[in-house]
């Protein structure tokens, strides 16, 4: 972990007020967000930049098409932007709009600067035209040498435009990319950009008659023409600054670092830099890549609406789900896949049951087992008593010395999907951790109080650290975690370290973190034994159901499926044998309150008497007890 505070100037691109934000926009914002959200709690002074792109042809089309000016379309549909990132909860420091006055005027600085310098001439610019449209098409936008709108030919024209002398730092731009293996990155879009470099690069066309095109920020040396593209667009992460000079330019540019998804390298990775070059401004320190998604193992390409529907999931799962799915899922400059199924599987397991479950176990047993305080640190000579328990994960060492520094580096390089599978291992041992230690076990022998007394405070150090480096990732459920120590304020990754909580910290309960999500319908187990398909009121009433609560379980020896477990039903206790051990480990069920049929004939299980039966339910290879969803005593009949 590095001490000194360091500067972090983050942008996402600035996103075409033509679109409705789907989950492409919302996963470089996301990303973004999550990184500016890690670097805030190393303590770092961060600027985190986004926005909107509002000038150009399909925005004037659009509105002259909805009986509206382009800039009421454009007020709307950033608006549309900036209330999604409110829904998503993404903690932006500006939003930039390239129609507001504080961008024009860099950009019209910016292109007098050049046209002083003689790095813009006005030239030819010959292109496919489409009179229908009155615009240009690029090659990759024709269809059968045809407008893709209107299905007729176009027609070859020329025009007079303004052009960038980017050719001439060709050598200049290869030589820079080569020097910083890491200016883009990954490698292979790295590379891409130096395959490209390869062939002659062209001069850029940055301007558009105002015959054709009046949407746009008018040339400063040429009032007939509008400035075209990425002169404009790409200048807002140098405008939203204040441009060179101003105070805020000078503290952040220097540590600029830009976030992309693959479909825009070209104008980052190519004319940015140019530009840059060209006006005398430094270029960014690093421009960070990532893939495309497919939905359901489908290209995304024309189906924007199923884009749309992929972010409306947010809703129905919530943010911290959704938000861990994207991070978790994408590997760092890769594409991927997304899906309902393949997110309700992650919320299930890596959500629900490795860190749900583990946060409901440590706090009910600190609770139950530690009368909700967190114990002192234990001697050197109780933390040796702890490791006679058995293969005993040293919880301390792995979270200071080996996931921390990995994390770090992980999010160095922006893999967010590295750092949370090393911080999944981590959970996944602190379970282990409760498996092997059993504190159930230690606290039924009161010569063993020291010994769960250490167990219950590694269990609190850990739930803390992971309260506080899970909250760039899950920032509602790292804030219901530190909540269980009464942590209100904002968390230190500083503090992600063992000690910083002061025994005897009071400790709250905290179950039904990540709520399973089931998708199909479960067939309760007792039911489907019955080959019955009507049953009397009557003979369903000599069925007594009961609310009980688990106080004990255990392994049976021997036995792969079955769990002892001595439940209360209020006024007797009761054991009884559940064939449920390959889905609960003993300490996921200490404490829950579930449904038993109380007055089942006893049966021997593994020489076992078993006075009851637990409901669940069961389907495809999964199974679920049945709780309540709400807090009843136990003994209580159910009807
Ligand atoms: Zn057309």
């Amino acid at each position: 972990m590095t001490d000194r505070a360091r500067t972090f100037y983050l942008t996402t691109p600035i996103y075409y007020v033509n679109d409705r934000p789907h989950l492409g926009h919302a996963y470089t914002t996301i990303l973004a967000d999550t990184m500016a959200r890690y670097r805030r709690l190393a303590g770092d002074d961060v600027w985190f930049l986004t926005g909107t792109d509002e000038h150009g042809d399909k925005i004037a089309q659009a509105a002259a098409k909805a009986g509206i000016t382009p800039q009421q379309l454009a007020d709307r549909n950033s608006a549309a932007f900036r209330d999604a990132w409110r829904q998503l909860g993404i903690e932006y420091s500006d939003y930039i709009r390239t129609t507001e006055a504080r961008h024009t005027k860099v950009v019209q600085a910016i292109l007098q600067k050049l046209w002083d310098a003689g790095e813009i001439y006005l030239g030819k610019y010959g292109g496919h035209y489409c009179f229908g449209c009155e615009r240009f098409y690029t090659e990759k936008e024709i269809v059968d040498g045809k407008c893709p709108d209107h299905q007729t030919p176009l027609t070859w024209i020329e025009e007079e435009n303004y052009f960038f002398k980017m050719s001439k730092y060709q050598a200049w731009l290869i030589e820079t990319v080569e020097r910083q293996p890491d200016l883009i990155r990954p490698e292979r879009y790295r590379n891409e950009i130096l395959g490209f470099l390869r062939e002659p690069l062209q001069d850029l066309s940055i301007s558009r008659p105002k015959s054709r095109l009046t949407w746009g920020i008018p040339l400063p040396f040429d009032d007939t023409y509008v400035t075209y593209v990425w002169f404009d667009a790409l200048i807002n992460y140098v405008s939203a600054l204040g441009g060179p000079g101003a105070p805020r330019f000078e503290r952040y540019w220097p540590h600029a670092q830009h976030v992309i998804a693959k479909d825009i390298v070209k104008p980052h990775a190519i004319y940015w830099p140019c530009m840059l070059k060209a006006a005398g401004i430094d270029l960014y320190r690093h421009l960070n890549v990532h893939g495309y998604w497919t939905l359901g193992g489908r290209k995304i390409s024309k189906s924007v609406g199923n884009l749309v529907e992929a972010l409306a999931l947010k809703d129905k799962y919530g943010n911290d789900a959704f938000r861990y799915f994207v991070l978790r899922e994408m590997v760092f400059g890769l594409d991927a896949d997304f899906s309902e199924e393949a997110l309700v599987s992650r919320l299930n397991a890596d959500l629900a049951n490795d860190l749900g479950n583990l946060v409901a176990r440590a706090t009910t047993l600190i609770v139950n087992l530690g009368g909700g305080r967190m114990p002192a640190e234990p001697t050197e000579a109780t933390r040796a008593d702890v490791k006679t328990l058995g293969a005993v994960p040293d919880l301390k060492h792995e979270f200071e010395d080996v996931v921390m520094p990995w994390v770090q580096n992980a999010m160095d390089e922006f893999k967010c999907h590295r750092a949370l599978e090393l911080i999944w291992i981590f959970i996944g041992h602190v379970n282990r951790y409760v498996d092997v230690t059993q504190p159930w076990a230690l606290a039924k022998d009161p010569a063993k109080r020291s010994v769960l007394d250490a167990v219950l405070h590694a269990l609190g150090e850990s739930l803390n650290v992971l309260g506080i480096l899970l909250s760039p990732f899950l920032p509602e459920a790292a804030a219901r975690i530190r909540a269980t120590f009464s942590q209100a304020s904002p968390p230190r990754l500083a503090d992600a370290v063992w000690g910083r909580l002061t025994p005897g910290t009071a400790v709250a309960k905290l179950t039904g973190l990540f709520p399973r999500v089931e998708d199909k319908t479960p067939r309760v187990a007792a039911a489907a034994r019955a080959e019955v398909a009507r049953v009397p009121i009557d003979d369903f009433s000599k069925v007594d159901l009961r609310v009980a609560e688990v106080l004990t379980a255990e392994p049976v020896p021997k036995s792969k499926k079955l769990l002892k477990l001595t439940v209360s039903l209020g006024s007797e206790q009761r054991t009884l044998v559940a064939g449920i051990a390959e889905h609960y480990a003993p300490a996921d069920l200490v404490g829950k309150k579930v449904v038993v049929v109380a007055n089942l004939e006893p049966a021997q299980l593994m020489g076992i008497e078993s006075n009851g039966m637990v409901l669940a339910g069961s389907t495809e290879g999964k199974l679920a007890v049945l709780t309540l969803d709400r807090d009843l005593p136990p003994g209580t009949k159910i009807t």
